[in-house]
């Protein structure tokens, strides 16, 4: 398959840094080695390539060992002008000819693309050039006479066309969201309003994703300026929230944000506008290059391994011919996109916001990015719509069901929101089904769910309770007695089986004629019709926080460390973690354990061990096999690590379904649940007695008829039958099994 002459790859990080840029590099490292590549890590970006000598350096497959869990990038990035000069391109390519490297990826942004697809173009008149200087001889000349390119876009700013999310984004989000959740509770104290400035130059996703996950009263971005007057709007905005009852005053402005006359919104210009117009103790907090540090998120890390794997296969396998791609993440599937159309359009944008194009310039940003700016503007009101005169208020009920999932909060947040200004009542039901039993409804406002962005668990409390036959008749009174015209559920699988026996029992039932609609919200991810549920994100960056933390415990000894992780039969908390903290095993319910596996894993992890490893992870999701055990997998690797190593169980409980809901958990109980209300208000508008499951599959949201509920549903082993992640299971393997 590899192309014969095709012997070494070259792997930089250029640009700005990203979290998530050590995981790519190590996943390119480890899958070129795996395919009988040699590797070398271009030191400094092109810096380090127009240099040379040691700055390009041989990468084996411990090099990248130990380094995911890290900000920043361990290989290092610059910024060269030198490289900009066709002088210096000149000297890049003949130390990448010496050791025989004619095949590139490249982490980094638009620029460092750009720059790529440069020094592409031009390597066939830069070899011609070296080889008449005598700098190479005629034959390596020969050997090399085209170079080839894989881009990945490492960006915090998520600025580029073409992937839907860029390596760096979601840690950057994660940063500013953790940072406004705090100055929210210390605004709310003194009754302060923070003016807070996060980055994008060009780009107003940072802004945007984070005002719609933290509740912020305001954003500025560079793709919608305000038109003239916005101060005067702006200071009503916060001036009405604070009236009802809302403290913390929150205005988040990207930093390339202009007005429609492109003067520069400066976050000092609105302290002062909100200071002297309405008097209010105005602070500003400069988030900074605090958004590009820390540790990379769960997502980052997967996300980078993955596009990481795709572009070592994707170079191998590019056809002669082909133009240079950047390796993609769209609608939840790697794609590989043309690198220069994507740099192209992405530079449009840049005109068109130049040029007053916005709407054009929020278009090319994509659906998702206009229904954030709509949706934001309605949920920052301080009430709702007026009442349209004659139309009929319908009754909506709102349950959470099953296990605690971070992002109920929002998700029943955004329902009630949306519904009341939407001219409904909404109602709110206490612990899920056994509400209903024992009627704990009660009706809803615009400020009962203010602050609850950042709260994990639920406010409305959930229950796993399934009801029986003859608790029908008490659930059927209580929607009687309320009158409630549609139920909105969140939650997991019991909710939706709930859900299905009401709609079967129809017949005896008048109340339950009533449209359903059922919202992912599990931290297991064991729900049909849906990628994602609400809440497994944040889950796994619990555990990927708790595994890094373990694997510090362990500096000089050698240990293989057994971790537990929940999902009950469902493997995908268990496999993504493994990919995210660089597990040497997995265990799922879904593949299954042998005796044989576990031998073949001990001799594994001894020879391992044997030749300097000294740390090993082994995920084991907590149904994996009834009679192989965490506690028996742990002493029967201890039993046999003999001297070699020793072992350490961990089992890490609740923690997983604890804490503040991730930034995308976040945003996508916002985005289903701002579907599910509407479909919920259209089905009850025009008397639809319809039920469903709603879901994000393939980046798009669908709705599922309940009825395909069983056929759809393993029902022994309470997941779905096809779960779209167990193909990554291909791409742990690559890590797991490989031997130098
Ligand atoms: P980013 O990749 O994050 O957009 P820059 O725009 O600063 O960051 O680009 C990083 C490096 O890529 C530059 O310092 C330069 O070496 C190289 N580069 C960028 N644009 C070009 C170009 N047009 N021609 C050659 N090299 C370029």
């Amino acid at each position: 398959m590899i192309n014969k002459k095709f012997t070494s790859l070259g792997v930089m990080t250029s640009g700005g840094d990203a979290q998530g840029m050590n995981a790519a590099v190590r996943a390119i490292v480890r899958t070129g080695l795996a395919r009988g590549l040699d590797v070398y890590a271009i030191i400094q970006g092109y810096n380090g390539m127009v240099r040379g000598g040691d700055m390009i350096r041989k990468m084996s497959w411990d090099s990248v060992g130990g380094i995911m869990h890290k900000g920043g990038t361990e290989i290092g990035t610059a910024r060269s002008t030198e490289f900009r000069t066709r002088e210096g391109r000149l000297k890049a390519a003949k130390n990448l000819i010496d050791v025989d490297i004619d095949h590139l990826a490249i982490i980094g942004g638009d620029g460092s693309l750009t720059g790529a697809n440069i020094f592409r173009e031009e390597w066939p008149s830069l070899i011609e050039e070296l080889v008449k200087t005598k700098k190479i001889s005629k034959q390596k000349g020969e050997l090399h006479p085209k170079l080839k390119i894989v881009g990945l876009v490492g960006s915090i700013d998520n600025d580029m066309s073409g992937t839907d999310m860029t390596i760096g984004a979601d840690t950057a989000l994660k940063r500013i969201t953790d940072a406004v959740d705090m100055l929210a509770s210390t605004a709310a104290s003194h009754q302060r309003t923070f003016v807070v400035e996060v980055m994008g130059r060009n780009c107003g996703y940072l802004a945007l994703i984070s005002a719609l996950s933290t509740g912020a009263d305001s954003v500025f971005i560079p793709e919608s300026p305000p038109e003239e007057g916005w101060e005067d709007r702006l200071c009503k905005i916060i001036a009405t929230n604070r009236d009802a009852g809302k403290n913390d005053s929150v205005v988040i402005v990207a930093e390339g944000a202009k007005d429609r006359k492109g003067n520069h919104i400066q976050p000092h210009y609105i302290k002062e506008v909100l200071e002297s117009k309405l008097g209010q103790d105005t602070r500003i907090t400069i988030l900074g290059h605090v958004q590009r540090g820390g540790a990379p998120s769960a997502f980052d890390r997967y996300m980078s391994t993955v596009l990481g794997f795709h572009a070592v296969e994707h170079i191998i396998n590019a056809g002669e011919s082909e133009e240079p791609m950047m390796i993609g993440m769209r609608k939840n599937k790697v794609t590989p996109v043309s690198l220069m159309d994507s740099v192209n359009r992405t530079h449009s944008i840049y005109e068109c916001i130049k040029n007053g194009e916005y709407e054009k310039a929020i278009d090319l940003r994509g659906g998702s990015f206009r229904e954030a700016l709509a949706t934001f503007k309605t949920m920052r009101q301080a009430s709702p719509k007026p009442h349209e005169k004659g139309k009929k208020q319908k009754k909506l009920a709102i349950l959470n069901t099953s296990g605690p999932a971070p992002g109920m909060n929002m998700a029943t947040r955004t329902a009630v929101r949306l519904g009341l200004d939407a001219g409904h009542k909404m109602i709110s039901v206490k612990n899920g089904f056994q509400g209903l039993i024992e009627n704990e409804l009660e009706e809803m406002d615009w400020q009962s769910v203010e602050g609850w962005t950042s709260l994990g668990g639920t406010v409305l409390g959930t229950n796993r309770k399934h009801p029986t036959d003859r608790e029908y008749y008490p659930i059927a009174s209580t929607l009687d007695k309320h009158q409630i015209d549609g139920l909105l559920i969140i939650g997991g699988l019991s909710g939706y089986q709930a859900a299905y026996d009401l709609m079967n029992n129809r017949d005896k039932y008048m109340a339950f004629d009533i449209p359903m609609i059922c919202v992912p919200a599990s931290i297991n991810n064991n729900l049909p019709g849906s990628d994602f549920s609400i809440g497994a994100d944040t889950a796994i960056n619990n555990i990927v926080e708790a595994i890094d933390k373990i694997k510090e415990s362990a500096v000089a000894s050698n240990r293989t460390f057994v971790v537990e992780v929940m999902g009950r039969y469902c493997g995908y908390l268990a496999l993504m973690s493994g990919l995210a903290t660089g597990a040497e095993r997995v265990y799922l319910h879904e593949e299954g354990i042998t005796l044989k596996d576990m031998m073949d894993d001990v001799n594994e992890l001894k020879e391992g061990f044997l030749s300097g490893k000294h740390l090993a992870l082994v995920i084991r999701n907590e149904y994996a096999n009834h009679i192989y055990t965490t506690e028996f997998i742990s002493s029967l690797f201890e039993e046999d690590g003999g001297s070699i190593f020793d072992v350490r169980k961990s089992i890490l409980g609740h923690i997983q379904q604890g804490g503040n809901p991730s930034p995308y958990d976040r945003n996508i109980a916002t985005r289903l649940t701002t579907r599910a209300i509407n479909e919920l208000i259209h089905l009850t508008e025009n008397n639809k007695k319809d039920c469903g499951f709603l879901g994000m599959t393939s980046g798009q949201i669908k709705l599922t008829d309940l009825f395909e509920l069983p056929r759809m549903i393993d029902e022994k082993y309470q997941r779905p039958k096809e779960q779209w992640w167990l193909k990554l299971q291909e791409i742990a393997q690559v890590f797991e099994s490989y031997k130098p």
